[in-house]
């Protein structure tokens, strides 16, 4: 038997998810297909904290998801940027650019827990879980078939347009025949939730070093975020840390500006590679969120521009008869040019900043020299990143009179 939507979404994760909620006020039939059960999270919604830019925050609120968090968020009033063995450093005040915050901080669980109330509420949505996607058609007759694995067995679905947010290793992506760019940056992320002798006042901290960035996120349960890079040989040694000498190890990269750092939750690891597709589009199908462009997170970007894919593809299907239409396929792909480019350069060129191979870290040897000589566009360049609004901003992420 085969079923028909309009719109059939790969993958249920940060991005996917967000995207079935934004398609709702578009009336269109959407359908989405997520590998993990029902009676589970995905994996991604894990203890990692997602920095939210002040866009996202609006969006998300507009969508009605901000107000399912049962946990508070955490705002980042403020954003300071070291580098070791360098004394210049750049702080940013919200306050200066006439705003509370800069965006806020909130564990991608609880985020995850609300997205699924949000997705809860919704009428029209039908939800394949758990269920693979395994295999894709041609286009005949304005549909593309997809191949399903459920628990039943396997199902045929039939959309007029299909979104891979099936995420790095995206099997869409790969059935469609797009290729990657891909770079390893020999890095390992170690994120734990972290409590110190002072509790966070809404400073977010990024200590760059070397061997790579350290930063420390004000949550909103009066612990830190910590993200550790460390050199891929150094993976296993520091996994292997008991709580006090990881502790220590942080201590040493990070300093001492939160005073002491008392103890510290499970660590998670996260090896980092840079996967960009060289095309957004195929007949009937794009690529949005990480099947599209996985980025090195230090710049904390990744769902942030993931976030304005879905909202700018939810922008373009508003009242469109057809919605795979080829037109309007390359409408999108052009209008995320400009948004992803630049975030793609700003997470890297941030990435590179720690890294040894760094050409850019050789322009821009030392912080102190930037802020000294250069600071309104390196102000503007860390702003432009940490608030989200990029390139053509879709409505959701704009606040009335903004
Ligand atoms: C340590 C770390 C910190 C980060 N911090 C930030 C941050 O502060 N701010 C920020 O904006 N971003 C951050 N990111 C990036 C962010 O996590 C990603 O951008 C985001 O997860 C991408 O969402 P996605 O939905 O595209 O992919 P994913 O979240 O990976 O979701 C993909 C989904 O597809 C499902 N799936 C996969 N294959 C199939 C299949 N064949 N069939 C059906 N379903 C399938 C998976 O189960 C999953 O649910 C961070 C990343 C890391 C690693």
């Amino acid at each position: 038997m085969t079923t028909r939507h309009d719109v059939v979404i790969v993958g249920g994760g940060l991005v996917g998810a967000s995207l079935a909620i934004a398609l709702e006020r578009t009336g269109l039939d959407v359908a989405m297909v997520e590998a993990t059960p029902a009676a589970a999270m995905p994996a991604v919604f894990d203890q990692r904290n997602l920095s939210f830019a002040a866009a996202t925050v609006n969006a998300l609120t507009a969508l009605g998801v901000m107000q399912k968090l049962r946990a508070p968020a955490g705002a980042i009033q403020r954003i300071h940027v070291s580098r070791q063995g360098d004394f210049g450093r750049v702080r940013l005040e919200a306050a200066d650019y006439g705003r509370d915050s800069f965006g806020q901080v909130v564990v991608a669980r609880d985020f995850g827990e609300a997205l699924e109330a949000r997705l809860a509420e919704l009428p029209r949505l039908a939800r394949y879980r758990p269920a693979r996607f395994v295999a894709l058609g041609e286009e005949t007759e304005g549909v593309r078939e997809l191949r399903i694995d459920t628990e039943a067995g396997g199902q045929s679905l039939h959309a007029r347009l299909v979104i891979a947010a099936d995420g790095t290793a995206s099997a869409v992506r790969a059935a469609l025949g797009i290729d990657t760019d891909e770079h390893d940056y020999a890095q390992t992320l170690f994120v734990a939730r972290v409590r110190a002798e002072r509790a966070p006042d809404g400073t977010a901290y990024e200590r760059l070093t070397a061997h790579g960035p350290t930063a420390l996120l004000p949550r909103g349960d009066r612990h830190y975020g910590v993200v550790h890079g460390v050199g891929t040989g150094e993976t296993e040694a520091v996994a292997a840390l008991d709580e006090a000498g990881w502790l220590a190890r942080v201590q040493a990269a990070f300093g001492w500006r939160v005073g002491r750092l008392l103890a510290s939750g499970e660590r998670s690891a996260y090896p980092i590679r840079r996967v960009v597709a060289q095309r957004l589009q195929a007949p009937r199908a794009l690529l949005l969120g990480n099947a599209a462009q996985t980025i090195h997170p230090i710049g904390a970007q990744g769902f942030n521009l993931g976030l304005r894919d879905a909202l700018t593809l939810a922008e373009l299907l508003q009242g469109e008869a057809d919605p795979g239409a080829a037109a309007l396929l390359d409408e999108y792909a052009a209008r995320r040019a400009e948004d992803r480019s630049r975030t793609l350069a700003f997470s890297d060129g941030l990435a590179r900043l720690t890294c040894s191979d760094a050409p850019l870290a050789g322009a821009l040897r030392s912080l102190g020299m930037l802020v000294a000589g250069n600071t309104a566009p390196v102000q503007s360049w860390l702003v432009g990143g940490a608030m989200g609004f990029r390139g053509q901003v879709p409505a959701l992420c704009r606040e009335a009179g903004r």
